[in-house]
Formats: C-alpha cells, sequence, structure tokens
C-alpha cells in the first residue's frame, strides 16, 4: 500500500516524538510492503514564526489531499501572549474543522508492565483498563453562539439530531471492533440536548443488538472511571464532558507520555497524535517518550488503512519493550532501564516481530 502523510512536526518535543514514529513506520513498511511518504507542513508556532498565522493555507490544503496526518504537538510559552485568533492551538482547530474531522477518539489503556505507575489501588485497577473515549468534536457548548445578553456572559449549547447519529455511530463501530460494549454518557436528567443525545443513542443502539447498550449520567461517569473502569468498553459522549472525562481516564493510566489519540470524520482521512502537549520542559533534550506517538501511528493503520496485523505488530512491540523494562524517564520506575526518546523508538524498531 502507497500512503501518504502530512506531517505536523510542531513545537518543543513535536519533531523529536514525530521523527520516532516514522521510523516504526518506515520499519513497518519495510516488513509488510508499504510504502509512507511524509510531507511536513507548517502549524503552530513555527508556522507563525514563519508566516505570521498558526495554520497557512496551503498546510491545510496538503492535509486535505494526503491520506492521514500525523501531527506532533503545537504551543509553547513563546507564543503564550499573542492575541486569541493567532495562538498555535487555533492549527488544531483549523486542520480538524478543515477536514471535517467530527470524532476525537482517545484509548486509555493501562499496560500490566506500567501498574505501579497507575495513580488508582491495585484492587481497583486490577481488573484492567482498557476503555475508548469517542469524544464529538466540533459540535456542542465550544462551538455555540457566545457573547453577552441582559447584563448575562453566555454560551450556547446545541446539538442537531444529524450530529449526535454520527459520533453515535462511530462509537457503536469501534465497540463492534472491541469488547461490543457501549456506554452512552449524559445529563439526561437535565439538559435538553442530553435528552435529544439519550433518545437518538437508543434509536441507533436498535441497529447494533450485539452491542451492549447503556446510559450513564457524566458525574456518574466521572465517579465510576476511578471506581471500576474496567466496567467500560467504549464511551460515547458530546464534546465538552469528553474533553473533561478523557483528560481523567488518561491519568488512571499513568504517563500522558503514553496514550495516542485520533479525530476521524466521515472519510478514511483521520488526524493522528499523542494526547500531550509540546513539553517545552524537556524540549530538545532526548528525554520525551515517543509511545504515545508511536501508538498514535498504529491506531492511524488500523482506523485509516484497515492494516490490522500491522498495528498489533507495534502494540506488541511496545507491551513487549515495557515488559522487559526499558523506560523513559516519565515512566521510569525501580529497577528500570532508562532510554532516551531516540533509543526508545530504536528499541522498538528492534522489537517489530511478524
Ligand atoms: P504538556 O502535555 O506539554 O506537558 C505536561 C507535563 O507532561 C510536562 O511536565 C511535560 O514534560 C510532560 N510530558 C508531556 N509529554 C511528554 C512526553 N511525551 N514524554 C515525557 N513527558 C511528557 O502540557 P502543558 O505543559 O500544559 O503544555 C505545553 C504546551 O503544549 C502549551 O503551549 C500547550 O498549549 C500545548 N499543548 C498542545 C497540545 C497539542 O498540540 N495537541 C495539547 C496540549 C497542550
Amino acid at each position: 500500500m502507497q500512503i501518504n502523510l502530512a506531517v505536523v512536526k510542531g513545537d518543543g518535543i513535536g519533531p523529536e516524538i514525530v521523527t520516532e514514529g516514522e521510523k516504526v513506520l518506515n520499519k513497518i513498511g519495510e516488513m509488510y510492503g508499504h510504502t509512507f511518504t511524509y510531507t511536513d507542513i507548517l502549524a503552530g508556532g513555527a508556522a507563525i514564526d514563519k508566516t505570521g498565522v498558526p495554520l497557512p493555507d496551503e498546510s491545510l490544503e496538503i492535509a486535505k489531499k494526503s491520506d492521514s496526518v500525523l501531527l506532533g504537538a503545537v504551543g509553547g510559552p513563546k507564543w503564550d501572549n499573542l492575541p486569541g485568533n493567532i495562538r498555535p492551538e487555533k492549527a488544531l482547530l483549523g486542520l480538524r474543522g478543515g477536514l471535517g474531522l467530527f470524532a476525537n477518539i482517545r484509548p486509555a489503556k493501562l499496560y500490566d508492565a506500567l501498574a505501579d505507575a497507575c495513580p488508582l489501588k491495585p484492587e481497583i485497577a486490577g481488573d484492567g483498563i482498557d476503555l475508548v473515549i469517542v469524544r464529538e468534536l466540533t459540535g456542542g457548548i465550544y462551538f455555540g453562539d457566545r457573547g453577552e445578553r441582559n447584563g448575562k456572559t453566555f454560551d450556547e449549547l446545541a446539538y442537531s439530531r444529524e450530529e449526535i447519529e454520527r459520533i453515535g455511530r462511530v462509537g457503536f463501530e469501534m465497540a463492534m471492533k472491541r469488547r461490543k460494549k457501549v456506554t452512552s454518557v449524559d445529563k439526561a436528567n437535565i439538559l435538553e440536548t442530553s435528552r435529544l443525545w439519550r433518545s437518538v443513542m437508543h434509536e441507533l443502539a436498535k441497529e447494533y443488538p450485539e452491542v451492549e447498550y447503556s446510559d450513564m449520567l457524566v458525574d456518574n461517569c466521572a465517579m465510576q472511571i476511578v471506581r471500576n473502569p474496567a466496567q467500560f468498553d467504549v464511551i460515547v459522549t458530546e464534546n465538552m464532558f469528553g474533553d473533561i472525562l478523557s483528560d481523567e481516564a488518561s491519568m488512571t493510566t499513568g504517563s500522558i507520555g503514553m496514550l495516542p489519540s485520533s479525530s476521524l470524520g466521515s472519510t478514511s482521512l483521520g488526524m493522528y497524535e499523542p494526547i500531550h502537549g509540546s513539553a517545552p520542559d524537556i524540549a530538545g533534550q532526548n528525554k520525551a517518550n515517543p509511545i504515545a506517538t508511536i501508538l498514535s501511528c498504529a491506531m492511524m493503520l488500523r482506523d485509516s488503512f484497515g492494516l490490522m496485523k500491522e498495528a498489533e505488530c507495534i502494540e506488541n512491540a511496545v507491551a513487549k519493550v515495557l515488559d522487559d523494562g526499558y523506560r523513559t524517564g516519565d515512566i521510569m520506575d525501580e529497577g528500570g532501564k532508562l532510554l532516551g526518546t531516540t533509543q526508545m523508538g530504536d528499541k522498538i524498531v528492534e522489537y517489530l516481530k511478524k
């Protein structure tokens, strides 16, 4: 398969971790007979420095023509005091919006070898944490009208039936590829949009009789993630709830340096990136953990290109490297063997086995 990727190396540790992701993809290409080509595009702080805007039109055009986008991270203190419309994060919104990406997928998985890094007690985490949060990304309160009216400041929360149905479907399809369980999270005891959400999700559930479906109120879900995370397979929820719950879930797995994510739309073109930021405190020091980026590449192979074996090959190599005690600084434990960013990438490449 020939796969053309648009790549945002970005700021801070971005270039270091993306290099390791490409290294792993290249080896997978060699092993399974695929060719990856990479076109670097400017976005974020680096784009502001060179062009004055966070997402030049040319970058979006190249991204649109690509098969998928791989992104490191954008932002940093250098650009913190710029006005809102030219902040580096605007590039992420521009790419998601411009590419029609409405679903944000964030798996949270606790590796056996990193069980000690989990802040939950072993009797709670012991049953395993392996869940995915499917978050609606382009609607809800983050995209509603906002302003001031009659002496009050407001943010509008609105959802259409279509917006709910398309994200709900992503959740059910995801569950079909996993343990066939969907928990739909809302606040239907209070919010009108949540009542619509619930009714659309119930209709969808009828199309997926194999999937075990349940509703959960968002406050209860926040509690259940730290009380009994093993109960969850796929959590589907709206934009703001998903933003908050996915950060909570990610912390149960120890380090944000481990967690991949994707943003998907209605075509196979997705954007794949680690959940963490540009970590300016460790940038340029060969200290960053590249695993979140490498696992994002695995997600890309599975979700955009249907390359299941190749994705599994990467995930198995990561698990094996961790089992054998190799660690970057953020996940270092007693007896661990400390590696830098480049060495961790090399080690994972070495462990890739068909
Ligand atoms: P951050 O995720 O960059 O860093 C938080 C902490 O985690 C830091 O101590 C950092 O060293 C550590 N860390 C993060 N990734 C790591 C990795 N791969 N390996 C080892 N340690 C890692 O969050 P922040 O400090 O709040 O934000 C820094 C910048 O990143 C800000 O400008 C922010 O706006 C931006 N940001 C970008 C994205 C993105 O590009 N998607 C996401 C979040 C934050």
